[in-house]
């Protein structure tokens, strides 16, 4: 079976790509697109869903209720990429939140595309799914609507995720690709030519 990482750094291979959340500028303008998805993801979903009385039937404790599972989802968005780091590399993973991001990353060894790949496809599969699912099943439009928001946010916030996996497909196609992944910054090693 093919590897999934390496302990250290082979020695023909050289930095190539660094993604780092923790990065101001870098952190600002992920943000930014995720906030741009968010927009109009809730836009269109306003106009497809159409809930009744927008303006002035708020109701606050389904808004709390939004609010809480968004925290409850950062959580869980970087557990689940933490899950399959440690199914295919059984290495300590390192959790945390900058005010730019959450991440989790596997910081002590060096990772193959498709680990890197499957990771961060974890998060981005499973929770369009259930939030996906939410706003097909649940009847009532305000509740559908809702869902519709976090799933848009949801999106928005793999902003850095699917940064990484549009690099992958494009610049670094090569399965020999390594990466290490600190939690909030990626560099991509590539063998030297
Ligand atoms: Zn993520």
């Amino acid at each position: 079976m093919k590897k999934y990482f390496e302990e250290t750094l082979p020695d023909n291979y050289e930095a190539a790509k660094t993604v780092d959340a923790s990065n101001k500028k870098t952190g600002i303008i992920m943000n930014l697109c995720a906030l741009a998805v968010m927009a109009v993801g809730v836009l269109i979903s306003f106009l497809v869903i159409k809930p009744r009385d927008f303006f002035g039937n708020y109701d606050l404790i389904e808004m709390a209720v939004v609010c809480a599972v968004l925290l409850v989802y950062i959580v869980l968005h970087e557990l689940v990429h933490g899950i399959a780091y440690k199914l295919l590399t059984k290495r300590k993973l390192k959790f945390g939140i900058s005010l730019t991001a959450a991440y989790c990353g596997v910081p002590d060894i060096y990772v193959y595309r498709r680990c890197a790949l499957i990771s961060l496809f974890a998060p981005l599969v499973v929770f369009t799914a259930v939030f996906g699912a939410g706003v097909f099943l649940l009847s009532d439009a305000w509740h559908k609507f809702y869902c519709a928001v976090i799933l848009f946010a949801h999106l928005g916030g793999c902003a850095g995720d699917i940064y990484d996996i549009i690099l992958y497909l494009t610049v670094f196609r090569d399965p020999e690709t390594l990466m290490r992944d600190t939690g909030p910054k990626q560099t991509f090693y590539v063998r030297r030519k």
